[in-house]
């Protein structure tokens, strides 16, 4: 009898109209020391990329072997877990689904056999041809054990690797078109590679004389003794073994188009990308906002913690003070009660205290991240008005969200996006804002200091690096859909989990 387990996931509590981080990879080479303790550590670090499950697969040089589950890092995880997972390299994950169900046969990473031995692979993204890839191999007997893309990659390189992993990787670089941010576990090696728009991000890292280290985001290596090296460039591949790390080009067509909103949202502050420190480059964000929307006012306040580096920013172009208007809960943001109707019509004040002594008899600015369905900016602003705000100045770094993504995030279908449906002025009545201002494209790559060429910019201009079919769906392969493949669930509605 399958287990069945019912977990409650509470949106609202999660201000949960912000777009989805997708996400999170890590690979490990230590030979000194068990790669799974390290595995476990770096993806803790990662955790806000994907909090849906989380999985380790390890390496003794011979034998692949694998944990994963639904649930956050430390719940899928224990000492005794870790003892079992014996080896020198590791691939991890954290998963956010954005394509395939939140079940725990789509965790990651996903195992296979292949002629090299087992192998591990671990994904961040999104294939957009994954239906045909798949259909094409189905055709020819493969067959699947998930409803994700990422086991299609997985399956592309199972055919391959016998050739080495240059050949193997190369082959996934002509057939797979989307955004692929990639490592990968055999017996004998470890290997990263990043897709030839370089959509999501990858950086290689040392970790102490002769061991290395791969992750999304550089915030993963510090916490467990490493260095933060190269970011993979578009397109390349790192292979590393016992001989040591070597570097390879994956495919020679290639065009950088690093998604937008890692350095608005979604990765941590403390990691850096195209070489910034994205706490300064979302400060940098903040200046930028006050010279495209002063806002005659008294005070700046974020939206905690993601707004903090802008409303910094803000507050120092602008001469209006900083003031810390509402503290936010640490402890809330999963849980498994769920809230009955009359705690769920409180909406974010069961995540966020408004600090009414800050607030009363101002006239705030209010500097956030992004805009998706406006319900969240509208709560918050409720919140301010309600604490004896004068006025309420919205100002947001991100440009205005008006298409979905297709490369790894879940943000919203267009018709659910508030930005698409309505002008500036629609949506600052929608929210109740006593005015509203976006930060323009150009001033946010102005503040990463990159020529708007190097960003995807899709979901704020439509056009799309790499092409999208119309069809496209989050679900494809879940056929009929699998109970618990919901991307939004009700306030307190129940989620099936059945492994
Ligand atoms: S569409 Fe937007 S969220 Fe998606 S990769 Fe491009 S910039 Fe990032």
């Amino acid at each position: 009898m399958p287990r069945v387990r019912y977990t409650v996931q509470v949106n609202d509590l999660e201000l949960d109209d912000r777009p989805k981080e997708e996400c999170g990879v890590l690979g490990v080479y230590s030979p000194h020391e068990e790669a799974a303790r390290i595995a476990f550590f770096g993806l803790f670090a990662l955790q806000h990329r994907g909090q849906e499950s989380a999985g380790i697969a390890v390496s003794d040089g011979h034998k692949v072997r694998m944990h994963k589950d639904m649930g956050l890092v430390n719940q899928v995880f224990n000492a005794e877990i870790l003892s079992g997972l014996p080896g020198h390299m590791a691939v991890g994950h954290t998963r956010y689904s954005t394509m395939g169900a939140s079940v725990l046969r789509n965790a990651q990473p996903v195992f296979c056999q292949s002629l090299v031995g087992e192998i591990a692979v671990a994904h961040n993204g999104n294939l957009i041809n994954a239906r045909e890839l798949r259909e094409e191999m189905e055709a020819e007997g493969e067959h699947f054990e998930s409803t994700s893309d990422s086991e299609v990659l997985a399956r592309i390189l199972v055919r391959h690797l016998h050739d080495g992993p240059e050949a193997a990787v190369r082959v996934v670089m002509a057939k797979a078109r989307g955004a692929y941010s990639v490592t990968v576990l055999t017996p004998r090696c470890l290997i990263g590679f990043r897709d030839p728009a370089g959509i999501r991000p990858m950086t290689v890292g040392r970790l102490g004389e002769d061991g290395y280290l791969i992750a999304s985001e550089t915030c993963a290596f510090g916490p467990v003794g490493g260095v933060a090296g190269q970011e993979l460039l578009p397109g390349e591949m790192v292979i590393i073994d016992q001989s040591g790390m070597r570097f390879a080009v994956g495919a020679e067509e290639t065009k950088h188009s690093m998604c937008l909103f890692e350095f608005i949202y979604f990765a941590r502050p403390d990691s850096t990308m195209y070489g910034s420190l994205l706490y300064d480059v979302r400060e940098r964000m903040g200046r930028e906002l006050a010279v495209e929307h002063p806002a005659d006012a008294d005070i700046v306040v974020p939206v905690p913690d993601s707004g903090i580096p802008a409303a910094l920013g803000y507050s120092a172009v602008s001469g209006l003070p900083f003031r810390e208007g509402m503290t936010k809960s640490r402890y809330i943001h999963r849980t498994f009660i769920a809230p009955d109707q009359r705690l769920r019509e409180l909406g974010v004040r069961m995540k966020l205290t408004p600090l009414i002594e800050h607030i009363k008899n101002q006239r705030v600015v209010l500097v956030d991240d992004s805009i998706v369905r406006g319900t969240t900016t509208k709560q918050l602003v409720r919140l301010l008005f309600d604490s004896g705000a004068r006025e309420v100045h919205v100002r947001i770094t991100a440009p205005p969200i008006k298409f979905p993504c297709f490369y790894g995030i879940d943000m919203a279908s267009k018709g659910e996006l508030a930005a698409a449906r309505m002008s500036i002025e629609q949506l600052c009545e929608y929210v109740g804002a006593t005015s509203l201002g976006f930060l323009s494209i150009p001033g946010a790559v102005r503040a990463v200091g990159r020529d708007e060429s190097h960003f995807c910019l899709a979901c704020f201009n439509g056009e799309y690096p790499i092409p999208v079919p119309s069809d496209l769906k989050k679900h494809a392969f879940d056929d009929p859909p699998e109970v618990g493949a919901l991307s939004a669930l009700s306030p307190g509605q129940l989620r099936l989990i059945d492994d």
